[in-house]
């Protein structure tokens, strides 16, 4: 089912959560809201699911309002950080509950609702669980039970707000892809709320990035990561580095070492570390004086950190090759150099 969001504004007081939103979700995909905290991605969330109202705007799920049809109506599936099972069910009643609870004319019988529960167990891969309780499940394999009893009243819409928040790294990494392969599978329209940039960008079709109320950008995970439309996406899809500049002619000048003055100030260049290279000469008239304050070489590439001579700090990541052939140590003099960059005029960005 598309959702079409329009106008969408919303204030708590005279605080504005959301102003101005216009977003289409079309039929079968799984977008993120990626954003900050407090950017508005879980108020956008819930007035997609009808759980809030919008002073302005509206949101069209399978052509109605979401404001306004009953909420027994609505079928949308949530799936919260915290699972919130309860407790005192088995993970099959968990997953029935939804069902058990329809109106007596909408209630399938006993042995379709059995039926259904176990095909989830098994889209889950949870099928050996049946009887255990909530507090006999790992963190993932609770997150998973979640999801099918979002999925047991057979949603059109599935929202889910940080569904792996509160499990570590590694289950939600496994999660992740697991999340993904599902969507594939049952090519529900979901739409997901994180703060994880690589979660998004892992997991989503499209991602919407959010700040301070309004989108920045929606594009694939490629668009916004190779194609920032916006010095805040740029900088919130990854570790940047900020160097200040001035155009001249329309090409950027930005002599390494002393910035230009505020006044002066017409562009900044923004570059990924491992977009940076390090070199013992002077490479260009980019490159900047700095010194080698801190190497970290545990991991597949080596993260080194510089400080120009003004005291700002510069972060390079270099492949172990390149490391081992540079020969740095701690107090080296070198010279950064950008080798790809993405350049922001004065007008992209509020000093
Ligand atoms: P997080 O990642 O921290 O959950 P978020 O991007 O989901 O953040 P929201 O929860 O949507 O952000 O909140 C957006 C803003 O609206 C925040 O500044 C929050 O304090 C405010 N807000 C949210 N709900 C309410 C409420 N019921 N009353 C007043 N302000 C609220």
């Amino acid at each position: 089912m598309a959702i079409e969001i329009k106008n969408l504004t919303k204030r708590f007081g005279d605080f504005t959560a959301l102003s101005g939103l216009n977003l289409n979700i079309a039929d079968g995909e799984l977008v993120a809201l990626l954003g900050p905290s407090g950017s508005g991605k879980t108020t956008l969330l819930r007035i997609i699911g009808g759980l809030e109202q919008a002073e302005e705007g509206e949101v069209i799920v399978d052509g109605a309002n979401a404001g306004t049809v009953d909420i027994r109506d609505r079928r949308v599936g949530f799936v919260f950080q915290h699972y919130a099972l309860f407790r005192h069910m088995t993970v099959f009643d968990n997953i029935a509950f939804g069902l058990r609870v329809r109106p007596r004319n909408e209630r399938p019988g006993k042995d379709e609702i059995s039926k259904r529960v176990h095909d989830l167990l098994k889209l889950v891969q949870l099928e050996r669980l049946a009887p255990r309780y909530p507090g006999q499940l790992s963190g993932g394999q609770r997150q998973r039970v979640a999801l099918a009893r979002a999925l047991a009243i057979e949603p059109k819409v599935l929202l889910l707000d940080e569904p792996f928040g509160a499990l570590d790294a590694q289950v939600r990494r496994d999660l992740r892809r697991w999340l993904r392969r599902l969507h594939d599978e049952i090519k529900l329209t979901s739409v997901f709320v994180t703060h994880d940039q690589e979660e998004a960008l892992e997991v989503a079709d499209r991602v919407v990035v959010m700040n301070h109320g309004k989108i920045e950008q929606v594009g694939t995970p490629v668009d916004v990561y190779h194609r920032p439309a916006t010095p805040f996406v740029y900088a919130f899809l990854g570790d940047t580095n900020v160097f200040h500049g001035r155009l001249e002619d329309g090409s950027p000048v930005l002599v390494g070492g002393e910035p230009p003055s505020e006044k002066q100030e017409t562009a900044r260049m923004y570059v990924r570390p491992h977009l940076m290279d390090i070199e013992h000469d002077r490479a260009s008239v980019e490159s900047v004086p700095a010194k080698v304050m801190h190497i970290n070489a545990a991991g597949p590439t080596v993260k080194v950190e510089l400080e120009t001579p003004l005291g700002e700090a510069i972060m390079v990541e270099l492949t172990q090759d390149r490391f081992l052939e540079l020969k740095l140590e701690r107090g080296t003099e070198v010279f950064a150099t950008p080798r790809q960059q993405q350049l922001f005029k004065k007008d992209d960005y509020v000093i």
